[in-house]
């Protein structure tokens, strides 16, 4: 029986937050930058008023400026545009971040679309879609980049591994199986129209998984040694206690046949806030004409 390792993305977005806090450091000793990070907020949606804080506490940390637009729930879409075109003229902000989900009276489309390509730190633009399929100079979207930055700790090569990436949304998804391209993987997305899901599942040497199904993946779909990267986080309750969070691989299952996989929480969810900042950085530096720090 294998013995499956466990992923610390934790440590690893660690890591990561020091180089960028380095760089940033970098930056402001010597052409006087700080990068900057605006976080807009529409409506009082607890969960995303908690993504938005630990974002604005981990830009602080790294030395990148933070800004905060809370608006009440009744913003109009033409009032959020307006916002979007005065942070993209403002010289002090590198980074646009627009938290989904929007009020349903706002297209999130058009809103995304208005963000400056070059302040786009989520990925999202479909100027920044298309220069990562085509291989130019994108921003990439954090969470499949904090995965792809966890397959390449965890495996020597990943040129020609079977890379199966479950579930096909813009954000996660299509952006994961892109990136998994570029590295010279086969790669099969998989979806909720996939016929037999255990036998295509079952050809992974590096499973990803993002279907926001609870321990949807069991054991027995899983090849002998496969790299599992979950990036599910899924609420559930427990008969008598506090509700957890769970991945959408059955962990347990998983222990003796992967052959390494991420934990839920501690495993994708901090690489992704660290590759938010890593765009800031990275945008902070293209914006100015700045070679880009290696990290
Ligand atoms: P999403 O937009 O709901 O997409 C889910 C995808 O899963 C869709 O492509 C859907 O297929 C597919 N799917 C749903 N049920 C299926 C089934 N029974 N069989 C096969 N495929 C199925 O979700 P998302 O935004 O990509 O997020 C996925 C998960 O990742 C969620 O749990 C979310 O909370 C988590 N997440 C975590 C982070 C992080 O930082 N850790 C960041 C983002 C998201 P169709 O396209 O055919 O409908």
């Amino acid at each position: 029986m294998l013995a499956t390792k466990l992923i610390d993305g934790k440590a690893r977005a660690d890591r990561l937050l020091a180089d960028i806090a380095a760089a940033a450091a970098s930056l402001r000793g010597g052409p006087g930058i700080v990068p900057g990070l605006c976080a807009v907020l529409v409506g009082r949606d607890p969960a995303s008023e908690v993504y938005v804080r630990s974002k604005g506490k981990a830009a602080t940390a790294t030395g990148i400026a933070s800004f905060q637009h809370v608006l009440p729930e009744t913003t109009s879409e033409a009032e959020l545009l307006a916002l979007i075109a005065t942070l993209n003229a403002d010289d002090q902000v590198d980074g646009i971040l627009v938290q989904l989900p929007l009020p349903k009276h706002i297209d999130p489309q058009r809103v995304i679309d208005a963000i400056d390509p070059a302040k786009d730190v989520d990925g999202f633009h479909a100027q920044n879609v298309g220069h990562l399929w085509s291989g130019g100079r994108a921003l990439v979207p954090c969470t499949p980049y904090g995965c792809l930055m966890l397959l390449r700790d965890a495996l020597p090569s990943l040129a020609g591994a079977e890379a199966i990436v479950l579930g096909r949304s813009n954000i996660v998804g299509k952006p994961m199986a892109a990136l998994l391209l570029s590295e010279n993987c086969t790669v099969t997305l998989v979806h909720s129209r996939s016929r037999d899901i255990p036998a295509i599942l079952r050809r992974a040497d590096i499973l990803v998984a993002a279907v926001g199904r609870p321990q949807f993946v069991c054991g027995d779909w899983l090849k002998p040694g496969v790299v599992i990267i979950d990036i599910g986080i899924n609420r559930v309750e427990v008969a008598g206690g506090k509700p957890k969070l769970v991945g959408d691989v059955a962990f347990a299952e998983a222990q003796g046949i992967a052959a390494a996989i991420t934990p839920v929480p501690g495993g994708v969810g901090p690489m992704t806030i660290a590759c938010l900042l890593r765009n800031t950085l990275i945008a902070a530096c293209r914006r100015r004409g700045r070679a880009v720090p290696e990290i």
